[in-house]
């Protein structure tokens, strides 16, 4: 039987481990927290629960595609389908809500705006058009292998690309793609989804207007009992079929032997592999795991992703304004990114996004209380400095356009740091999502799933192709799987 070790347990690390575990390997875990989950991980305080990571939960197949791999072993997992996707306000008292419901939102639009809306929705029929279009080239396959671009595969995604080529904006920005929503306000609405992989709007390539498509027609929804769930059921069904889970068993060093790889050095022991994958992000695993092997290092110097400063919140305040998501918008939108990547700052009067899990769990906070995850957007690796002054300025914006003043209501607290997740998930100087995606070429700078000269090597999860984020962390997953299957068969 073939033995994998697998190098983290991320959304990525569990996912893969649950395939190779179906196609019957030999699979072991090593995870240096004390706990899975990556950056998935949980906090209880005081009487609330905190998703510490992410909030937003799209495309849910693949989740529920890769847990029915184990067929009667996958663990059960629930979610709901959202009848909106955001709670938008501008500092000038504009409110919008983006209804999952096409004719909603086209009312939502004409009556917010005074405009016509047939410009959103052709804009948005485009970003369908482009993610059906791309999707199965720039997404579902590896970039770098010689087989995807045999002339059977790649004749048949391009000849998709280009019947969808009137949605496929090759040479322009984002920023500049999204004129075409029909008010600024809009422009700005279409924007933000650049930060979905932690990208500035402002330079990054107008494919990325592919994003929207996501929540606008796939939909969002929500896991019952929260984003952790995703993680109980990977974990469960990793259980159920046999894996070996170590956790506060970190990685150090990925042995190899004669051009391949043997195995890996956890807490100090030797453990045998045949296939080594590691789901710990691609820059310490070159670094730290694989010293003396020669690292990709136009990939490793690439820009990094935007990493964040995150209040977790315990208001004792029914809120009534506030829903799942919401975002109360920066006055100068572009002054936000240019303080990120330009200046490596955090912006004046940043984007505050706020998230109330305890809205469809309510069992995640105290009865007319909310578990808040509020988050700005801090530059990767932004040294920890004002965060006393960071947290007044978000709380005073929080009062000014929702008129709650959050430090009378306050039950508890607790604040992750650009290093913070750094430390806790192995992170890059902690960027959410790895590499930024602010040039063309961004697509094809991300790390390959195959390492190409040390043989039996995997990448996996949000640092390497097709990208950060869940849905593509479990795409990289089935990716990766699938390249282990051809070069490693058992
Ligand atoms: C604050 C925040 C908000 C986010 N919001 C969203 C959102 O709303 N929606 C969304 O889809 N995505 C969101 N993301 C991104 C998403 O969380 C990630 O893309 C995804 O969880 C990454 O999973 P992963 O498997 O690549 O790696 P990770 O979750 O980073 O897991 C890597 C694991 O490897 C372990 N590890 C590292 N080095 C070693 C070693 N040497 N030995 C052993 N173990 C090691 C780490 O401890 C960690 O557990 C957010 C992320 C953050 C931090």
């Amino acid at each position: 039987m073939s033995s994998v070790a697998v190098i983290g347990a991320g959304v990525g690390g569990l996912a893969t481990a649950i395939r190779a575990a179906v196609a019957g390997r030999e699979v072991t875990v090593f995870e240096g927290a004390p706990e899975v989950g990556g950056k998935l991980r949980q906090l209880h305080l005081e009487g609330y629960r905190f998703d510490l990571g992410p909030s937003l939960f799209t495309w849910p197949e693949l989740l529920t595609d890769t847990l029915a791999q184990a067929g009667r072993h996958a663990a059960p997992f629930a979610y709901t389908r959202l009848d909106r996707s955001c709670h938008y306000f501008w500092p000038d008292g504009t409110r919008l809500t983006a209804w999952s419901d096409g004719e909603q939102l086209s009312e939502e639009i004409a009556s917010t705006f005074g405009i016509d809306p047939g410009p959103a929705m052709e804009h948005l029929a485009r970003s369908a058009e482009g993610f059906e279009a791309t999707r199965g080239l720039f997404l579902e396959q590896s970039l770098h292998e010689p087989s995807s671009w045999a002339p059977g595969n790649a004749l048949r995604h391009l000849g998709k690309a280009w019947r969808g080529r009137r949605a496929l904006p090759l040479t322009r920005r984002l920023d500049d793609w999204n004129t075409r929503a029909g008010h600024e306000k809009l422009r700005q609405l279409f924007n933000r989804y650049a930060t979905y992989n932690g990208s500035d709007p402002y330079r990054a390539p107008a494919m990325l207007h592919v994003i929207p498509h996501l929540e606008f027609g796939m939909g969002t929804f929500a896991p019952e009992g929260g984003m952790h769930t995703i993680v109980e059921a990977l974990h469960r069904t990793a259980l159920n079929l046999g894996v070996t889970i170590h956790t506060s068993t970190p990685v150090e060093r990925i042995l190899t032997e004669r051009g391949r790889v043997a195995g890996v050095r956890a807490a100090g022991e030797d453990h045998a592999a045949d296939v080594v994958v590691s789901g710990a992000d691609v820059t310490p695993t070159y670094r730290q795991l694989l010293p003396g092997h020669r690292a990709p290092e136009r990939i490793l110097s690439a820009e990094s992703s935007t990493s964040g400063v995150i209040f977790y919140w315990g208001v004792r305040h029914p809120a009534p304004d506030l829903h799942l998501h919401n975002i109360l918008w920066a006055e100068d939108y572009r002054a936000e990114f240019d303080a990120l990547f330009q200046k490596g700052t955090i912006a004046e009067d940043p984007t505050v996004y706020i998230n109330i899990g305890s809205r469809t769990s309510p069992e995640d906070a105290p009865a007319a209380a909310g578990n808040w995850f509020v988050m700005v957007n801090a530059p990767a690796g932004w040294e920890t400095h004002g965060l006393d002054e960071l947290r007044s300025r978000v709380m005073a914006k929080v009062q000014r356009m929702t008129g709650i003043d959050v430090s009378a209501h306050l039950d508890c607290e607790h604040v992750l740091t650009p290093g913070d997740i750094a430390t806790r998930t192995g992170s890059h100087r902690g960027a959410l999502y790895g590499p930024a995606s602010n040039k063309p070429t961004s697509a094809f700078l991300r790390h390959r799933n195959r390492d190409r000269r040390i043989r039996g090597l995997y990448f996996v999860g949000g640092s390497v192709h097709p990208g950060g984020g869940i849905p593509l962390c479990l795409l990289s997953a089935r990716i990766t799987s699938e390249l282990m299957e051809r070069h490693d068969p058992i």
